[in-house]
């Protein structure tokens, strides 16, 4: 008997987390933060299954929504093995232990507002502590290859196929016996589009009996990625020319190094206006380091186009900032500067205050390159709010807002098809990771497609496969 039962990403497009039962042996594919609206209430709740009884974690990246529920799963009983590439796992741990601070940050300041009203006792403690991510990296931890095969409990066997994401990300193969049949059940993670700037795209694979597919763009196309870079460069051009500033929430992995090795090629191409360009985002910084460090997994291109230092992210212009008091420093910079800072949603990090003295102004730009969830601030600023409130004040938001969806990290609806379309004798496909309109669209799209009926998974529902 074999099941799958979605805790998360079932008709949203956070919290991914997958229990699949083979027999007697549990294994976990992800486990993901939920976001955006009530995420942080969701993230308390217990998962749904018993921890303790889960034998392997199997980890496709290391964006929070995949990994962010980690160390809780630690904290409530989990003791079996962890499977990743070696990527996953190094961006894991900074990923995890900046979100401890975030968590630690946020509850301080809850707790200071229960406080002055006399009700302190109500404030839940933070969902998990940097300790608590340190007992996550003293697991026994399995890290893979793409391709290379890890023998699990009774003749199961995991590999990972590179899916062209982010750097290390993983589509995840489990093959098994079944009446002596060999079966396979493949879970997508998050797909990148076959162009992908800085890291090599992603593998195909030819057999799966079972697919659980991300649908994220399930329902539209991506402008082609040379279009949306000539847009990018067009726009900020103009924006720095007028003497604007430009800000780019951006999510510090792997959008981030993207921007600065665009920016570094415009600038050595004598393509960008001088100007201050500021990296605002300690994280972005530490996981930038991480891609220097994985070279394999980066393009030729990149690889063979060092910048300073050896560096193909850097050039002299880029200014990395760490404390905060540099990160306040740049709203003395008038005119002509680049900040990028996260969070790539603007719902926390350095961007909120730059928003905050920037999004006023109509000669600023903000572009976004990257999706933004309902219910984050960079989805109200997207969706046109004349104003939004930062901090408690109201801000007019007369900035040019700019939105850049060909650097998507995801694939589009045709991307996705072409990735299932070489796979042979499919008998289930199930969607999950993506908004419940988008799987409509894109189950109807697949039907017409490849002639496959898609199921959409149910958040707590097993499903035979
Ligand atoms: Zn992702």
């Amino acid at each position: 008997m074999v099941t799958v039962t979605s805790y998360g990403a079932a008709q949203t497009v956070t919290g991914s987390c997958h229990l699949v039962k083979i027999g007697s042996v549990r294994i976990l594919v992800d486990c993901g933060m939920f976001q955006g609206d009530g995420g942080s209430e969701r993230n308390y709740e217990p998962f749904g299954f018993d921890p303790a009884k889960i034998h392997y974690l199997v980890l496709t990246h290391a964006h929070l929504d995949h990994v962010g529920r980690v160390a809780k799963l630690v904290k409530d009983g989990f003791r079996g093995e962890i499977i990743a590439t070696d990527a996953t796992r190094d961006i894991a741990k900074i990923m995890l232990l900046d979100s401890a601070s975030i968590l630690l940050e946020d509850y301080k300041s809850i707790r200071k507002k229960a406080r002055r009203r006399g009700d302190e006792a109500s404030v839940k403690e933070p969902l998990y502590t940097k300790d608590d991510v340190k007992e996550v990296f003293n697991k026994k931890w399995h890290t893979l290859e793409y391709f290379q095969e890890h023998k699990l409990k009774q003749h199961i066997k995991v590999s990972l196929g590179n899916a062209g994401h982010i750097m290390g990300s993983a589509f995840v193969m489990i093959d098994y016996q079944e009446e002596n049949k060999a079966k396979r059940i493949v879970f997508s993670g998050d797909l990148g589009s076959p162009d992908r700037l800085i890291i090599n795209s992603h593998d195909k694979i030819d057999e799966a009996d079972t697919l659980f597919i991300e649908s994220t763009y399930g329902d539209r196309r991506h402008k082609s990625l040379d279009e949306s870079i000539e847009e990018f460069k067009e726009a900020l051009v103009s924006t720095l020319k007028h003497n604007g500033n430009v800000l780019i929430p951006s999510f510090a992995l792997e959008r981030t190094q993207e921007i600065l090795w665009l920016l570094h090629e415009m600038h050595d191409n004598g393509e960008l206006p001088k100007c201050q360009v500021f990296l605002d985002s300690p994280l972005a910084i530490k996981a930038t380091k991480l891609y220097n460090q994985y070279t394999a997994h980066l393009s030729d291109e990149v690889q063979y186009r060092p910048g300073r230092g050896r560096d193909p992210f850097s050039f002299s212009w880029l200014e990395p900032i760490t404390s905060r008091e540099q990160s306040i420093a740049i709203n003395q910079v008038k005119k002509k500067a680049i900040i990028i800072a996260g969070s790539g949603m603007c719902n926390g990090g350095r961007i909120v205050h730059h928003l905050k003295h920037r999004l006023w102004n109509p000669k600023n730009l903000i572009v976004f390159v990257g999706f933004q969830v309902e219910g984050t601030l960079g989805r109200s600023i997207i969706d046109g709010a004349g104003s939004v409130k930062i901090y408690g004040e109201d801000i007019i938001a007369k900035a040019k807002v700019h939105t850049i969806n060909g650097f998507s990290a995801h694939a589009d609806q045709r991307e996705l098809i072409e990735w299932m379309r070489p796979i042979k004798n499919l008998k289930k496909l199930c969607l999950v990771h993506g908004e419940t309109e988008k799987m409509q669209t894109f189950a109807r799209v697949i039907k017409d497609e490849l002639g496959h009926e898609a199921h959409l998974m149910e958040f707590g529902i097993p499903l035979s496969v």
